[in-house]
């Protein structure tokens, strides 16, 4: 008999934001301002759970609902209670709020131990299934980091469970593809990414739902280690409003104007790269390299950097040249000479923060975990390579990877010519295929033993559930899914050549700069098709690193029963490239409607047109996965990018960033996609696209 623990949460509901939910002041997503919902993909997790204790024919395992919030959370666990839990756990305390991933994962894994021992009788048959990630943190991170907690194996991205000869096989999400997998003991933690059958409400169950009562637990209940603020290993610096899209977002009307926007935009010379979330910037410089000993202009905020270049700039004024000629006159000279730009206290911490030249995360390497498959590095990994030899120059370090597998040298030389310095690998049979549990031991293992100051993995459905589990182990902050990496100093808090790491969150509505705290590297994972990958240079030479990691059978979590990944022959590298969404409604349209455009499109423009398509299409069974677009299928940067039906979901738009122009049709006047776009056309495919194709001919 396994029983569910089902982890979900209230979140504010980022699908309904109004005018006056934003700062006027900051322009940034006020939170307060929203109505508070359960998350989506919680309900789908508790879906899943009711599906799985139906499919193993035992109705008499419990489904337990826990959740962290304040008082109101109760409210998602009354939705839980009247649809599938039987019992409702609400851990609420002013103490656990305020928290990081890693203060949030924590004390959820010690309420998880409490619910096995008071209530499962410490009964290791059970699951703890929650969404793949909320859409207030959109991190992915909390259910790797309990996993680790509580030394469970975690299956994350599923999107089925099959009940077969006694045991659950998962489908989940990989690159590229899917895998099926089985935990080769419970419990395991699962995390749903997708799961299309709602549980709705009955009569019976809300009835009795009113009837239950919400167990309440305090931070006291738990013991937990790590809570709230204090508990965390990150921090946010500042808050501001995303950056407005370089895309002209241009609606066209008629389908004769379309098709001569379409011949225009193929020709390309559009540069896109201003949108890119970490273009060219300024190169930070360690301040003792700094041509003046005063220059403070890398901190964290401008108004930081005001002050100190005012404060720079009167110093050369009163002819001071060295920190030790600032006394107790001098100080009032500068208050004088700056009016009432800053104060007394101020200065003192300005001055305080000449002192501090060396790096706070002294020495260690900046770090990439390599991301591969069959012998290839995974793209993602070769553009954090480029990130990280930026970092680097500027720390005056080097740039290690850190890979584990099996026969991996041949991957080094590639590596080394993307920027690398050295490169650590560690390998066993054991490691030949990725397993998370052994993965991020033998990774976890290999940062202790050289401990980087900056570790970067990849935002890909790996590296979302590895690092995690690796930052968990090792002690350290992690940040997710960062657009934007950049070397500053806060020097008045003695702070030099730390890591801010910029990523949107809730749902995109804001952009949050984090670092991170109390840990002895900073850890982030980066957006793949945002960092840029250094042309090759096979003239540059590095090290290869053996480390070695004791690995046994007992260190494989999964058993890996089937994978399905693209095959080749798709050509990726054309100048046009048109895909096809869940939109196309069938094969047949896909391959009459999209195959004309594509021909149309060839004849007249003279060039190849590859077909691409979106995910859902994919799964549909609209063309074969080698065509998929996106965060799991392939990033693409062609000249002109044309999307049928596509809604344009964040996993599918990372793959298209680098794309000169997107054209994009649907019948839907508000499919996301159009505030991603240059141009877009309101109207169904079967009706468009012919007159589209007779335009262009
Ligand atoms: C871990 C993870 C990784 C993922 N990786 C990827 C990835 O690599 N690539 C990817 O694409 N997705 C990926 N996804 C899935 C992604 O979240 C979306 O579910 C997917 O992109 C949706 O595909 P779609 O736009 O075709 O379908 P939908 O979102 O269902 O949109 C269909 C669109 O078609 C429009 N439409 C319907 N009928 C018509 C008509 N007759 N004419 C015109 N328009 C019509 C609708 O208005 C709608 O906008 C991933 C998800 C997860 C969780």
């Amino acid at each position: 008999m396994s029983d569910y623990i089902v982890l979900v949460k209230q979140v504010p509901d980022v699908s309904q934001i109004t005018d006056n939910a934003f700062d006027p002041e900051t322009g940034t997503l006020v939170r307060t301002r929203l109505a508070s919902v359960i998350n989506e993909l919680d309900t789908q997790a508790l879906a899943f759970a009711n599906r799985m204790r139906q499919d193993s024919n035992d109705r008499t395992g419990k489904i337990i609902c826990l959740s962290m919030g304040p008082p109101m959370a109760e409210e998602v666990l009354r939705y839980g209670l009247g649809r599938a839990a039987d019992i409702a756990i609400l851990l609420t305390d002013r103490a656990l709020g305020g928290a990081d991933t890693w203060a949030t994962a924590n004390p959820l894994a010690f309420a998880v131990r409490k619910i096995v021992k008071e209530i499962l009788k410490n009964d290791s048959d059970y699951y703890v299934i929650t969404g793949m990630q909320s859409v207030d943190g959109d991190t992915a991170q909390v259910p790797p980091q309990i996993a680790e907690e509580l030394s469970l194996p975690c299956i994350a991205y599923a999107t089925k469970a099959e009940f077969k000869n006694g045991r659950f096989e998962l489908t989940r999400i990989i690159s590229g593809g899917s895998q099926v997998v089985a935990p080769k003991k419970l419990p395991v933690i699962i995390t749903v990414a997708k799961y299309e059958y709602p549980l709705f409400a009955t009569f019976a169950a809300t009835r009795r739902a009113s009837k239950v009562q919400v167990i309440r637990w305090g931070a006291a209940d738990i013991n937990a280690v790590h809570i709230g603020v204090t508990g965390s290993k990150t921090s946010v610096i500042r808050v501001f409003p995303p950056g407005k899209t370089s895309r002209k977002c241009r609606q066209l009307h008629d389908v004769k104007d379309l098709a001569a926007m379409i011949i225009e935009s193929s020709k390309g010379g559009d540069d896109k790269t201003a949108q890119k979330g970490d273009g060219q910037k300024r190169k930070y410089v360690l301040p003792a390299k700094r041509a003046n000993k005063f220059d403070r202009s890398f901190e964290g905020t401008e108004k930081e950097n005001e002050d100190y270049r005012l404060l720079a700039d009167t110093l050369k004024q009163l002819g001071i040249k060295d920190v030790t000629q600032i006394d107790d006159a001098a100080q009032e000279r500068i208050l004088a000479a700056v009016g009432q730009r800053f104060h007394k206290k101020a200065l003192e911490d300005m001055i305080e923060g000449f002192k501090f030249t060396e790096p706070t995360f002294k020495k260690g390497e900046v770090w990439v975990v390599a991301e591969h498959k069959d012998g290839a590095v995974h793209p993602a990994t070769f553009e954090l390579v480029g990130k990280a030899r930026e970092l680097a120059d500027s720390l005056a370090t080097k740039v290690g990877v850190v890979a584990a597998g099996y026969q991996l040298e041949p991957m080094a030389k590639e590596l080394i010519a993307a920027g690398a310095d050295n490169i650590y690998i560690i390998e066993d049979k054991l490691l030949r295929v990725f397993d998370p549990t052994a993965h991020r031991k033998a990774i976890a293992d290999a940062i202790n033993a050289y401990w980087p100051q900056i570790v970067l993995y990849a935002a890909t459905p790996q590296g979302r559930m590895l690092a995690p589990m690796v930052s968990y182990r090792v002690g350290c902050g992690l940040t997710a899914d960062c657009t934007g990496l950049d070397i500053r100093d806060n020097s008045r808090k003695g702070d030099i050549g730390l890591l801010l790491q910029t990523r949107p969150a809730l749902g995109g509505n804001v952009m949050a700069t984090i670092r991170t705290k109390s840990s002895r590297s900073q850890m982030a994972t980066a957006r793949p098709g945002v960092m840029k990958r250094l042309p090759s240079d096979y003239s540059k030479t590095g090290k290869v690193i053996r480390h070695k990691v004791e690995l046994s059978q007992n260190d494989v979590s999964l058993e890996i029963i089937k994978t399905e990944t693209a095959g080749g022959g798709v050509n990726f590298n054309a100048d046009v490239i048109v895909s096809g969404g869940k939109g196309m409604q069938s094969r047949d349209n896909y391959d009459r409607l999209l195959g004309a455009l594509c021909q149309a499109l060839s004849r007249k423009l003279q060039t190849q047109v590859e077909r691409g398509a979106s995910r859902a299409a994919v799964e549909q069974g609209f063309i074969e996965r080698a065509h998929q677009v996106g965060q799991t299928g392939t990033s693409i940067g062609p000249k002109l990018y044309v999307a049928l039906g596509i809604s344009g979901a964040i996993q599918h738009m990372i793959g298209v960033a680098n794309t000169e122009t997107i054209v994009a049709i649907n019948s839907d006047p508000s499919a996301p996609i159009f505030k991603q776009c240059d141009y877009y056309f309101v109207g169904a495919i079967e009706d468009t696209i012919p007159s589209l194709v007779q335009a262009l001919e």
